[in-house]
C-alpha cells in the first residue's frame, strides 16, 4: 500500500535512475568491460597490500578528519592539505556542492554532454538544471556564459569532459571563471585529470580566486573505482563549508588506507598514464584508418562516431557477441557514439579487430 499523502520534495521524481556501464553479456564467456573507464590494471598493488592488512581494523571507526589521506594527497599534488574535503568518490562531493550552494529556485548550469551526476544531484537539492550547449563535443565558454543567469549558483564542467574525452586549455578556464557573476562558483571535475601528461587540473586557476573549485576521483587511473573515493579541492571557506554538509565518518578504513597507498605510488600512476596514452594512441589510428570519426581524447576512453545511430547499435551488437562490453552513450546526446574505454593492449586489439570485422 502506497500513502499518497507521503511525497517526496520537488524535483526528486524527475531524477532519473543512473545507468552505469553494463559487466555481463548472457552466454558469453571472456568478458571485457570497457564501459566504465576503469583502469584495466587495477590500483596500486601497495594499495591492495594496506586494504588486505585493514581487515584486522574493521572494529574501529574510521578518522573523521582524513587527515593522513588529505597529508598524502596534499604532498603529491602540491595542495594544502586544509583545503582539501574528501568524499564516497567526487559523485559524493558533487551532491555536496548542491546541497550547500543550491536549492530551489536556484541554477546548476552544465554543458551539453556534460556528466549525468550534475543533473541528478542539482534535482536532488532542489535546484533547476540548466545546459549550455558544446561546440563540436567541445565545451564552448561563450554559451555557457550566454546561459549564465543570477539563478546560477553553480557552474560544472569536466575536463576533459565524458563522454566526449575533449578538454579546454587553462587561458579558456580562467576566462569562464572570471566571465562568471559574483555568488557563482564554477567546479572543475577533474575526473580524468591525470591521464593528461603535466596538467594541474585547473590548480593555478583555482589558486588565484576565490570562485573555482576542483573535483578529483581515485575511481579512474588510480583504479578504485570498487572502494568510492574522491576527494575537492579550492577555496578555504567552500572546503568548510562542504565539511559541514559531510557525514563524519564517510570513508571506511580500508578506502581511506588504500587510497593514501594509491597516492602516493606515483611511478604507478606514471606508468599508467603513459601505458593509457599508447593504447590509445593505437586505437585512434586503427579507428581512423577504418574511416571512423574521433575527437583528440586527453582521457582514457575514445568517442567512436559512427555515420548514424543504427551503425553505432550494429557495431555495439556485434562487439557484444565477442565478449566486448563498450558504451552506447545516446543518453548523453550521442546516439551515433560509442564510448570505449581503453583496456589492456589485448582487449584493444579484440575491439579493432571486432570493429573491422563489422565495417
Ligand atoms: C567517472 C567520473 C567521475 C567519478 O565519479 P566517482 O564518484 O569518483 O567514482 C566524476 N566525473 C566524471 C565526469 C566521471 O566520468
Amino acid at each position: 500500500m502506497t500513502d499518497m499523502t507521503i511525497t517526496p520534495q520537488p524535483g526528486i521524481m524527475e531524477i532519473e535512475l543512473y545507468q552505469s556501464g553494463a559487466s555481463k553479456i548472457e552466454g558469453v564467456s571472456d568478458v571485457v568491460k570497457l564501459s566504465s573507464n576503469e583502469n584495466p590494471h587495477g590500483p596500486s598493488k601497495r594499495a591492495l597490500d594496506v586494504f588486505r592488512q585493514s581487515a584486522g581494523e574493521l572494529h574501529l571507526y574510521p578518522s573523521t578528519d582524513h587527515a593522513s589521506l588529505r597529508e598524502a594527497i596534499g604532498e603529491v599534488q602540491g595542495m594544502d592539505p586544509a583545503q582539501i574535503v574528501c568524499g564516497v568518490g567526487s559523485d559524493e562531493i558533487i551532491s555536496f556542492l548542491c546541497y550547500a550552494y543550491a536549492g530551489p529556485g536556484d541554477e546548476v548550469l552544465y554543458t551539453e554532454h556534460g556528466f549525468s551526476m550534475y543533473r541528478i544531484s542539482a534535482l536532488a537539492a532542489g535546484a533547476t538544471p540548466v545546459v549550455a550547449p558544446e561546440t563540436e563535443r567541445t565545451t564552448d565558454v561563450d554559451k555557457l556564459l550566454a546561459a549564465v543567469t543570477e539563478r546560477t549558483r553553480l557552474v560544472f564542467i569536466a575536463n576533459p569532459n565524458n563522454p566526449t574525452g575533449t578538454m579546454i586549455d587553462e587561458v579558456e578556464v580562467a576566462r569562464l571563471a572570471d566571465g562568471l557573476p559574483e555568488g557563482c562558483l564554477l567546479v572543475l571535475d577533474g575526473a580524468y585529470a591525470e591521464f593528461v601528461d603535466g596538467f594541474d587540473a585547473g590548480k593555478a586557476v583555482i589558486d588565484a580566486r576565490d570562485n573555482v573549485f576542483m573535483t578529483r576521483t581515485f575511481s579512474k587511473i588510480y583504479g578504485l573505482g570498487g572502494l568510492r573515493i574522491g576527494y575537492g579541492y579550492g577555496p578555504q571557506d567552500i572546503v568548510d563549508t562542504l565539511n559541514r554538509v559531510r557525514g563524519p565518518f564517510n570513508l571506511s578504513v580500508p578506502a581511506l588506507k588504500a587510497a593514501e597507498a594509491a597516492m602516493r605510488d606515483v611511478g604507478y600512476t606514471d606508468w599508467c598514464r603513459a601505458e593509457n596514452a599508447r593504447m590509445r594512441g593505437w586505437m585512434e589510428r586503427e579507428l581512423q584508418a577504418m574511416g571512423v570519426a574521433l575527437d583528440p581524447s586527453q582521457a582514457n576512453f575514445v568517442l567512436a562516431r559512427f555515420e548514424d545511430q543504427a551503425k553505432a547499435q550494429a557495431v555495439d551488437a556485434h562487439l557484444k557477441t565477442k565478449g566486448l562490453i563498450v558504451r552506447m552513450v545516446a543518453g548523453y546526446g550521442l546516439p551515433n557514439c560509442l564510448r570505449i574505454t581503453v583496456g589492456t593492449e589485448a582487449a584493444c586489439k579484440r575491439v579493432i579487430v571486432a570493429i573491422k570485422e563489422v565495417l
